[in-house]
């Protein structure tokens, strides 16, 4: 396809950047290679707006994947970031950060009775798995088609978010020994889990699955599956991860777990607790838990684990999201997809709107999306079309057909008229494109 507009000096960086960079960035998703066309570098955020280096504004929908739930430059945030950093910018000792950001997600999250601070969510549930094998003994891990849960070796068996994107099914690297240990089964098939348990008798240590997948686009688990999940591993001494990576206080106070209530063993967080910054955790049962070095014999470490400017950041954010920030947050995404999927109809264009609380994606496919084969099995060709028509007018989706979409409670009146005004012109053009 053909792209109407330019972006010379975003061009230029990308340039400079494939010179020096794998592909002229440092997470695939971002070089726009499922859209085609010149990625944005952004220099700036304020509130839901991002500025790129050619000086043009958009409407944010990508919320750094998740975190800034804020907005971008939230003063109250920035104001802890400047008094942290005044402070000096790491110390390698405790600090009262940890204690504080790991109090607040004791706090907001029944399950999680202690909690391991790292610096990102694939760290988090590599730890996580760890953990798990060595507390139950056993190697092998159950996960699901569709859930991407970080780079982590044995998960990234048909993962899904940049995996989906590029359509591969594994990733070259990875040895047969790492994968090895790992079952792969569709999501939401609890036949399917069953059939693993009794077919691997007293070796599966645990089963991950995404809280409410966001990484096949967005696809909620159906009424009875997590809880199906919690029993199958308790009837079977295995460990229940629920990775809150992206939900996790982001869909509500205590993430999936406060809408489903369904109680893990172990829970994986990053994203929103960072505030923007790296950081990320994993926490549990305090049996388990006691497993960790130094209470316990599974290592676990990093130099930059407990930051005291992520965590600053992130005990920040944390408590300005009250009820009435996610009420905000929850009423501008309804708002979002009445319109979206307004436009679309109008135009004709078959699509499906699937939301997990606030968070929501489209499916350009009239059949319900319960699975990673029902995803993949959409008109991408007509995101790519929808997509650039967005970005040309001024507002940014993620790149891929397989991401959540993401609001903040920064998103006002004046920012949801902007993605208004452009909704009528990309649902067109959604309709016109040809696979
Ligand atoms: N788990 C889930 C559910 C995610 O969505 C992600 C990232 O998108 C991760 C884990 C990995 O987190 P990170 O990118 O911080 O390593």
């Amino acid at each position: 396809m053909s792209f109407p507009y330019e972006a010379p000096v975003s061009q230029s960086l990308f340039d400079r950047a494939s010179a020096v960079t794998p592909g002229g960035v440092n997470s695939p998703v971002r070089a726009f290679r499922a859209v085609g066309g010149t990625p944005r570098f952004m220099v700036s955020g304020s509130g839901p707006y991002l500025t790129d280096a050619d000086g043009r504004e958009y409407v944010d929908l990508v919320c750094s994947w998740g975190p800034m739930i804020l907005g971008h430059s939230r003063p109250e945030v920035i104001a802890a970031v400047q008094d942290a950093v005044a402070r000096g910018t790491s110390f390698g000792t405790p600090g009262a950060g940890e204690v504080e950001l790991a109090e607040e997600i004791v706090a907001r999250v029944e399950p999680v009775e202690q909690v391991r601070l790292v610096s990102s969510g694939t760290e988090a549930t590599m730890s996580a798995i760890r953990l798990a094998r060595g507390f139950t003994g056993r190697p092998k891990v159950i996960k699901f088609a569709g859930c991407y849960h970080g780079h982590v070796d044995a998960l990234l068996a048909a993962a899904g978010s940049g995996v989906a994107t590029f359509g591969l099914p594994d990733t070259p690297g990875v040895t047969g020994a790492q994968a090895g240990d790992t079952i792969v089964l569709p999501y939401n098939d609890l036949e399917a889990v069953r059939a693993a348990f009794a077919a691997h008798p007293g070796e599966v240590a645990c089963v991950i699955t995404e809280a409410s997948p966001g990484n096949m686009g967005v696809v909620p688990p159906l009424p009875g599956f997590n809880q199906g999940l919690k029993d199958l591993c308790a009837g079977n001494g295995a460990l229940y991860i629920s990775d809150e990576v992206m939900t996790g206080f982001r869909v509500s106070k205590a993430g999936w777990y406060g809408i489903d209530g369904v109680r893990p063993d172990l829970m994986t967080f990053g994203k929103v607790m960072g505030g923007g910054f790296p950081a990320a955790a994993f926490g549990g049962r305090a049996d388990v838990m006691a497993h960790l070095a130094p209470a316990g014999p599974v290592y676990q470490a990093g130099t930059l684990s407990g930051n005291p400017i992520a965590t600053a950041a992130g005990v920040a954010q944390l408590r300005l999201l009250d009820d009435a920030a996610y009420a905000k947050v929850d009423a501008v995404s309804a708002e979002l997809r009445g319109l979206v999927t307004a436009a679309l109809a109008k135009e004709g264009v078959a699509h499906r709107l699937q939301a997990a609380g606030n968070m929501f994606s489209v499916f350009f496919t009239d059949a319900e999306v319960t699975d990673y084969d029902t995803a993949k099995a959409q008109g991408a060709f007509r995101f790519t079309a929808f997509f650039h028509s967005m970005l040309s007018q001024g507002v940014y989706l993620p790149p891929s057909a397989f991401e959540s979409w993401f609001v903040s409670t920064a998103h006002d009146a004046a920012a949801v008229e902007r993605i208004a005004a452009a909704l009528p012109a990309a649902a067109r053009a959604a309709a016109e494109a040809t696979a």
